[in-house]
């Protein structure tokens, strides 16, 4: 079964980018335009990768990582955000928050798909991992 990917951008070109890039691959894609309803779709679908655009109305995309990586079962979620490219500093900000990329704008579709790819299996391998350490207790 293919992941389930969160997108949330306020940009409706960006958007329909990402949308496209990700759909082209198989992912089922979930979609949210501002940080509130981001935390609401997280919280109800449970997503296996979140990427999401720092700029966003209402409640910014760094406030609602923070608040994701406070609940345990967002802990290792693998978050993706997305960053104006002249903005110095996003980087830490982002990573600060507790965010484990950074995809600069514009968006490189080129590589968009890898980095999801890459990010998805180590999550698959650290929850085999996790599950053998449990299992010998
Ligand atoms: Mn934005």
């Amino acid at each position: 079964m293919k992941e389930r990917i969160l997108i949330v951008e306020d940009n409706p070109r960006n958007m329909r980018l990402i949308e496209m890039t990700l759909r082209a691959k198989g992912y089922t894609l979930l979609k949210a335009t501002d940080g509130g309803e981001a935390l609401d779709i997280a919280i109800s679908e449970r997503p296996d990768l979140i990427i999401i655009d720092i700029e966003l109305p209402k409640i910014s995309g760094l406030a609602v990582t923070r608040k994701l990586r406070e609940t345990p079962e967002f802990r290792h979620i693998p978050i993706i955000a997305i960053t104006a490219y002249a903005m110095k500093g996003d980087w830490e900000k982002a990573i600060g928050a507790g965010c484990d990329a950074y995809l600069p704008k514009p968006i490189n579709t080129r590589e968009l798909p890898g980095m999801i790819a890459a990010m998805l299996l180590q999550r698959q391998r650290d929850n085999i991992r996790h599950q053998w350490s449990n299992s010998g207790k």
